[in-house]
């Protein structure tokens, strides 16, 4: 690739890409565009989206170990191979929680402003202490 050249930029799926509500790019690592493909974690993500019939804005999805390491993510995070934080605004947080436990999502964390949701351990955390408060009234 020559300097200035905008591959990296193209807002075009790769072939075989079968998730419509999401981009390559929205899934790649934020800091250096490194990508893990998992078929499976794409259809249940794409399920959750069509069940919630809702924009998903994902904040951070596969995370590189370096960035992983550089904002401070669990060694062992599930970023590392491929897991969403997707913003609550403009959700009613119970019905995402829902659709994505539905879709078969086991890993769960609670933030303020975003959930976490993953296909590892069946597991839930709370980003702190308000996030817990806000979160209990929505949680069975
Ligand atoms: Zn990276």
């Amino acid at each position: 690739m020559s300097a200035g050249s905008i591959e990296l930029m193209t807002m075009t799926p790769p072939p075989g890409w079968r998730w419509p509500n999401f981009m390559p790019q929205e899934m790649a690592c934020r800091h250096c565009g490194e990508t893990y493909y998992w078929p499976d974690f794409m259809d249940r993500l794409q399920a959750a989206r069509d069940q919630v019939g809702r924009p998903f804005r994902v904040l951070s999805a596969h995370r590189c170990s370096l960035h992983n390491a550089r904002i401070g993510g669990a060694p062992r995070s599930q970023h590392l191979r491929l897991a969403v934080d997707i913003a609550l605004h403009g959700h009613d947080a119970r019905s995402l929680y829902r659709a994505l436990r539905q879709t078969g999502f086991t890993g769960f964390g609670f933030y303020n402003t975003f959930i976490h949701a993953d296909l590892g351990p069946l597991r839930r955390w709370f980003g702190n202490n308000s996030a817990r408060k806000e979160w209990h009234n929505w949680l069975d």
